[in-house]
């Protein structure tokens, strides 16, 4: 049955320090049997079980039910039901009341948030334990727009005569479908413009991370939010395309990867429903002659690294001049080097491990198929044999190849895994065009000494965000993929726009 506090069952096999580490956790879920539909924990209908498996270890510790699509009919009539009731009927005020109440029940919880999350995905804690923060400050962010929504809007004809109320109406039902490379705040992002527009939601996480996505969901519950405005069933992609499919869901916000989002923008064409695609990125860092290289390494693993490579807008091609590139290369290597890999759990950790077996393979592919192209590693280039009871977990080391050359798959292709290509260029005129020279448009990177010369050139940049001298995301600036990086918007009050639909009432004036 349930198992709200049942203990971590992996306390003993060895005594090697990573068993250790993981003997003492006790975390909140591991083995669980229901889904959260009408307001409460509820058996699934589905019999079958997925394994979730520790990526440090790989050991299984944990498993919840293959959902069925009984369990996404409920959960979608649950949310139907709900957006019936009196939750599109509150103010914009009174839901936001509760987006602040949720972030201060999602903070309370951020230790278990934050080691559930490293479990699952090998997200080193020194970056899920910024997981809680981070959504609770998401909710109050859009919390904060609840003005916004208030404030009606009137639009006079502009040849005169009348005038026009814009209403804007919450969408309906949606289906929130998330990765597993940040499996809370690839969540929250969706999930708080939902609920102040006016929204009820479904939330499929992604297999390898059905767990951590649960605290957020008792913050729900803590937080009074009414029954059925936010469900959760679990299970393989398969219940994604369910949900994508079903007839009573009016709008899918999706993250992963580009396949998968050309699939769902397939179906949702076919059924003329809104959706929200943030996809996969092949970023660069243009770093322009004057660049201060210190200052960069100090910024390098969190823009063109982070969460050991599993980051969607990280800038993973670096473009150095010709003339700095040697300079460049031994900075890339000797940072990239110097971060230390092992124990996710250990709060010195940099690099932990990838997040699944199919993503190791997949890694170490993209690093043979870089060898054999001719790109030359200067550090890494190995799947990394760390001791101490990490032997069978999903270690690659960290690995930065120079002499790469923009054919190559390494140059063109998301690997999503811990590899940095050091590429050349003769002038900023190549090196935009190298940078452009994707399929790809989501994030960017500009190093240089002159901010206005570093504006110029990200100005010149095909891509959704940039960043002067380091990245990271701003929730209330809009973040959305160009080309095969996704279709619409996240954050920002353009991230609200995409839960709300809009009706226009004439009057005589
Ligand atoms: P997927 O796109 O396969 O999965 C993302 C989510 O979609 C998961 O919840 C998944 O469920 C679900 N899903 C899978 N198939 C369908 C479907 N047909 N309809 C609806 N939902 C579906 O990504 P992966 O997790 O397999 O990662 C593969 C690659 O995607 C990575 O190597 C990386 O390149 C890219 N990626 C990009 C991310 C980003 O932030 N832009 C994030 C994660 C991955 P389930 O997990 O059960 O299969």
């Amino acid at each position: 049955m349930t198992s709200l506090h049942d203990q971590n069952s992996v306390t003993s096999a060895s005594a090697s320090p990573a068993s250790v580490a993981r003997g003492v956790l006790s975390l909140p879920y591991s083995n669980v049997d229901d889904v959260f539909v009408d307001g409460a924990w509820t058996p699934a209908v589905g019999t079958g079980r997925n394994p979730v498996t520790d990526p440090a270890t790989g050991e299984v510790w944990g498993s919840v039910p293959d959902g069925s699509v009984e369990d996404v009919d409920a959960a979608v009539a649950s949310a139907r039901r709900a957006f019936a009731g009196e939750w599109p009927r509150l103010t914009p005020t009174e839901r936001a009341g509760y987006l602040l109440r949720i972030a201060d029940e999602v903070e309370k919880r951020a230790t278990e948030i934050s080691l559930t999350n490293t479990r699952e995905n090998g997200s080193p804690v020194s970056e899920s334990s910024g997981a809680a923060a981070n959504a609770a400050s998401i909710l109050r962010y859009f919390a904060s727009l609840a003005d916004y929504l208030e404030h009606e809007d009137v639009r006079a004809f502009p040849r005169g005569g009348g005038e026009s109320i814009v209403r804007r109406d919450p969408v309906g039902v949606c289906a929130l479908i998330a990765p597993w490379n940040f499996p809370i705040n690839l969540v929250v992002i969706k999930l708080a413009p939902a609920l102040l527009a006016g929204c009820t939601v479904v939330i499929k996480p992604a297999s390898p991370t059905p767990l951590s996505i649960r605290l957020i969901i008792d913050a729900v519950a803590a937080a009074g939010v009414p029954a059925g405005v936010v469900n959760l069933i679990t299970g393989s992609g398969r219940l994604g395309d369910m949900l994508v499919r079903h007839p009573d869901v009016d709008k899918v916000a999706f993250t992963g990867s580009t396949p998968v989002g050309r699939r769902i923008a397939a179906a949702s064409g076919e059924l003329l429903r809104p959706v929200t695609l943030e996809l996969g990125g092949k970023s660069s860092a243009i770093v322009l002659p004057d660049a201060d290289l210190g200052a960069m390494s100090s910024v390098l693993i969190r823009s063109c690294m982070r969460n050991t490579g599993q980051t969607c807008y990280i800038s993973t091609r670096i473009l150095a001049p010709a003339s700095r590139y040697d300079e460049v290369v031994d900075m890339v290597t000797a940072t990239i080097a110097a971060g230390p890999q092992g124990d996710p759990l250990d709060p010195a950790t940099v690099f932990g491990p990838t997040a699944t077996e199919s993503q190791f393979r997949t890694v170490l592919d993209y690093v043979e198929s870089g060898r054999a192209e001719g790109a030359r590693p200067t550090t890494g280039g190995r799947a990394a044999g760390l001791a101490g009871g990490l032997e069978r977990g999903f270690f690659v080391e960290p690995t930065v190849f120079a002499d790469v050359e923009p054919w190559m798959r390494i140059s063109r292709e998301e690997i999503f895994g811990p590899v940095l290509s050091v590429l050349k260029y003769a002038d900023v005129d190549e090196a935009i065009a190298l940078a452009n020279n994707t399929e790809f448009g989501l994030g960017g990177v500009v190093f240089s000494g002159d901010e206005s010369a570093a504006f110029a050139v990200a100005d010149r940049m095909d891509t959704g965000s940039v960043g002067i001298n380091f990245f990271a995301s701003n929730h209330a600036a809009p973040f959305g993929g160009r080309h095969d990086s996704g279709l619409g918007t996240e954050y920002g009050i353009e991230g609200l726009n995409a839960y709300l639909i809009y009706k226009s009432i004439h009057r005589r004036g």
